[in-house]
């Protein structure tokens, strides 16, 4: 399914140009037009999902084996000292765009970029409760 209102949608068809540096059947790997770094891509699919959990299973692990491709191309082709892949499900975690996107965010030495969380502190019975909703 596309989204006609939707700009990953009508951007990974081909309806809006980009600057594509893969494509196969089902993905486009965009720049990112607010890159964080040089080389910053989206991995897009085709269809149109929101989010990972509304992501059906097989796109899910090609969407993965898009960004390894990606980040190999980028290896050989832009030699950065790392790499960051994000991905963001929902407002609260930083979602703008809701076509499910895997953000690839090659590093360099002295870039500056902010990219992390604040490690938090909690007891073991606060991590023994969480571990229990998850798994009860
Ligand atoms: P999110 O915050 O949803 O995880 O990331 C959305 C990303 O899409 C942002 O990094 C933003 O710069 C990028 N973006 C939004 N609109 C466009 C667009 O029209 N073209 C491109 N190339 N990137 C976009
Ligand atoms: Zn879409």
């Amino acid at each position: 399914m596309k989204d006609a209102q939707c700009i990953f949608c009508r951007i990974a068809n081909g309806e809006i140009p980009s600057r594509t540096v893969y494509e196969n059947e089902h993905f486009r790997v965009i720049l990112d037009n607010s890159p964080a770094t040089d080389g910053h891509a989206l991995v897009l699919p085709k269809e149109h999902y929101a989010t990972l959990p509304e992501l059906p299973a097989e796109l899910a692990g090609e969407a993965m084996q898009v960004a390894a491709k990606v980040a190999a191309m980028y290896q050989e082709k832009l030699s950065p000292d790392g790499l960051n892949l994000i991905q963001n499900n929902g407002e609260t975690a930083g979602q703008t765009v809701h076509h499910f996107h895997i953000h690839l965010i090659p590093r360099y030495k002295g870039d500056r970029q902010l990219i992390g969380w604040k490690p938090g502190a909690p007891s073991a019975e606060h991590l023994d409760g969480v571990l229990a909703r998850i798994l009860g």
